[in-house]
């Protein structure tokens, strides 16, 4: 598909023009399956809850696909060479990833969405609209960019604080990276200082979001396989009715 279709269409505009209200995926009549998102700040857990996910979906025995964010072949060296030399400003920072993301809706989301795979997403518009925010884009634009892009049937927000994500960062790396601590923002000179306050802020966004956006709000300091029930009783209702029988007799006996 391409960026004008009827869809893209209906998402963008002028923002002084009330929106048409985005259809879910699978409201529209062309999208077959269903679209699984996972947001939250690093740290939080989303990865391992979209991989256990992943796992279960695939034994129930559906077609799977994977996307993460900032995985486009097509603009990685790009990105990374602009990082490496701080060449970035909030916006090319911006556009960067918006490319990397068009890239891959174009390329696999969709059509595989059209094809009736269950697509998980780590990461999404959401992230954009968070971060790029947070690095003083304007909100309006940052979704206009993405207004092509549908909407999740589903999206988990992994709530935690600060503390607890930087302690399970540490536990796997002995560093924070420089933009995940947000130090091209000049917010300290000291890096967990500066995570804590960036990472703060898009916690702030991702708040501001729950509700408009329709976010399914877990606990993410809850252990690993208690959230993963959770996650799996809500995907229950999008998985065919068949499937759905059997998934829920599982989930029940567990
Ligand atoms: P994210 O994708 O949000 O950056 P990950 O899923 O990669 O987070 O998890 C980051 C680290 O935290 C990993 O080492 C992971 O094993 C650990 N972790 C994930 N979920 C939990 C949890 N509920 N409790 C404790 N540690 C967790």
């Amino acid at each position: 598909m391409t960026m004008s279709n009827k869809r893209s269409a209906k998402g963008g505009g002028d923002q002084t023009v009330p929106a048409e209200p985005r259809k879910r995926g699978s409201e529209s009549e062309d999208i077959k399956g269903r679209l699984i998102v996972v947001e939250g700040i690093d740290g939080s857990g989303k990865s391992t809850q979209l991989h256990l996910l992943d796992k279960w979906l695939r034994h129930l025995g559906l077609m799977v696909f994977n996307t993460e964010w900032n995985s486009s072949e097509v603009v990685k060296e790009i990105t990374s060479k602009g990082k490496k030399k701080a060449l970035l400003t909030p916006t090319t920072f911006s556009l960067l990833h918006a490319t990397d993301f068009a890239d891959r809706y174009e390329r696999n989301v969709y059509p595989l969405l059209r094809a009736g795979y269950f697509v998980l997403a780590d990461r999404y518009i959401y992230t954009a609209y968070a971060r790029d925010t947070v690095r003083g884009c304007n909100p309006r634009w940052v979704r206009k960019i993405y207004s092509f892009a549908t909407v999740p049937d589903i999206t988990f927000y992994y709530h935690v604080p600060v503390e607890v994500a930087v302690r399970r960062i540490l536990t796997g790396r002995p560093k924070l990276k420089y933009y995940e601590a947000g130090m091209d923002l000049n917010l300290s000179n000291d890096e967990y200082e500066s995570y804590r306050i960036f990472q703060g802020r898009i916690i702030d966004e991702y708040k501001g979001m729950a509700s408009n956006e329709g976010f399914h709000v877990m606990d993410g300091t809850l252990d690993i396989e208690m959230q993963q029930r959770l996650m799996r009783r809500q995907v229950l209702s999008l998985l065919p009715p068949g499937v759905a029988a059997i998934a829920s007799k599982e989930l029940g006996a567990n």
